[in-house]
């Protein structure tokens, strides 16, 4: 990146790094920015993308009701679809497919027939509850790399819900509750999709059903769940599966399963000894992120002839891409994907209002 005055880096010819995030200077708008800025155009509605306070936002429309949830009714937000090209000044702005949530894009920007792509979050593993990645040929690609290292490799995703189904049978059959934490946006619903609810009751945390809600509201088909909190009949939990996020994890909240396995979904399960740090019963290695090879199947489609790479092990794929002899770059961000540190959850309520949704970072 060349460095220019007040702190305004060019990444390439259509973007900007400026102290509130990336910034399109012919199109006046920022991408994912950090702080409030005029026009931000968001690729997903994780938190550590769509930050509050901004006049007005744009979106993909598959991802608007969940953005509008997180953001707040009186949020100012456009919804585009999958593809349609909006002319913003003097570029050529459209959302395409991103694979990593509902309504999750790839920011592409065209001016002067140069084509830059910014991936936000992606995922390359099959998921039934938003569109497949889109790979897109562009001359610039800014891609993320939260799991940027060889060793992150993911397991299919029917082996990984096969061990969840597995691991559910085995609790009940000690009369025990499957409680399995995973992020409340994305996740949860992936996983829900993929559960037989043949196989016992499903219950949520408060912040998992909302926004259920959102994902049913814009079509996708998930088994029916019930709050916990709304559940009288206490004998159900002893053969339930009980989707939470990982902040739901503290005694008040896990009090109400005294017979209990705590299971965790995350990409970093991959790791041993992530397992052991958050000290669960069983990890499962599931990832709503691109695995490496997965990362770069989705650079080398792009075609692109300088990549930049911003969030997780940005300085190993950068150093990757330059011996295969490619251009290429980190784009420094103020945030960092990993969700398993910070709560990503309000208090356990639903329906409720977004007084006191305090969601953090991205997950993983
Ligand atoms: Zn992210
Ligand atoms: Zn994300």
């Amino acid at each position: 990146m060349k460095r220019r005055p007040g702190n305004i880096a060019a990444v390439n010819a259509l973007l900007e790094l400026t102290p509130d995030g990336l910034y399109c200077p012919a199109g006046d708008f920022h991408i994912d920015p950090w702080r409030p800025v005029r026009r931000a155009v968001i690729t997903h509605a994780h938190a550590d993308h769509a930050r509050p306070g901004s006049r007005s936002y744009l979106c993909a429309r598959d991802g608007e009701g969940v953005l509008r949830t997180r953001l707040g009714d009186k949020t100012a937000i456009d919804a585009l679809a999958y593809g349609a090209v909006l002319t913003v000044d003097s570029v050529r702005l459209s959302l395409h497919p991103a694979g990593h949530i509902l309504g999750s894009s790839q920011v592409r920007i065209e001016k002067g027939g140069r084509i830059c792509v910014v991936s936000g979050d992606t995922k390359t593993a099959a998921d039934p509850t938003c569109r497949p990645l889109e790979p897109i040929r562009c001359h610039d690609y800014i891609s993320e790399s939260t799991f940027g290292l060889p060793i992150f490799k993911w397991p299919s995703t029917a082996q990984v819900l096969d061990e969840i189904h597995a691991w559910w049978r085995e609790n009940q059959s000690q009369g025990c509750t499957s409680v399995l934490f995973a992020y409340s946006l994305g996740k949860a619903q992936r996983i829900l999709a993929g559960l037989d609810p043949s196989t016992g009751p499903i219950f949520t945390h408060g912040a998992v059903e909302k926004i259920n809600q959102c994902y049913r509201d814009a079509g996708v088909v998930l088994p029916a769940t019930r709050h916990v909190g709304g559940v009288a009949e206490k004998r159900l939990f002893r053969e339930a599966m009980v989707i939470a996020p990982p902040s739901a994890d503290a005694p008040a909240w896990m009090r109400r399963f005294p017979n209990r396995s705590r299971g965790f979904a995350s990409g970093w399960m991959r790791i041993r000894g992530n397992r052991r740090r958050r000290v669960v019963d069983r990890g499962f290695v599931l990832s709503d992120h691109s695995d490496w090879d997965g990362l770069w199947a989705t650079i080398a489609a792009s075609g692109a002839d300088h990549v930049g790479i911003t969030h997780g092990y940005a300085d190993e794929m950068v150093r990757c891409l330059r011996e295969k002899g490619l251009g290429a770059s980190v784009v420094p961000t103020r945030y960092e994907g990993e969700a398993d540190a910070s709560p990503d959850a309000g208090p356990d309520t639903f329906p409720d209002t977004h007084s006191g949704e305090a969601p953090g970072g991205d997950d993983a």
